[in-house]
């Protein structure tokens, strides 16, 4: 039922995850189907692949984010 109304009406995604500032992963509310921003900004099915490239953008994010929080 819900993936009929998905087909008919598109997704509705709602962000799931903040990867970077500009890399944000998202469920769809409806059929949970999840995708996630790629390199060039379009919206892409989220793969374990790139599921594990973001949690190593994250990585990197965050340590950059608390080092420069440490410096100020
Ligand atoms: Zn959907």
């Amino acid at each position: 039922m819900k993936k009929i109304f998905c087909n008919i009406f598109g997704h509705h995604y709602s962000v799931s995850k903040k990867v970077t500032s500009h890399i944000k992963e998202y469920k769809c509310i409806h059929c949970q189907k999840e995708v996630t921003t790629d390199v060039s900004g379009n919206l892409a099915l989220l793969t374990p692949e790139l599921q594990d490239i973001n949690r190593t953008l994250e990585h990197i994010y965050q340590r950059r984010h608390t080092a420069t929080q440490q410096v100020a």
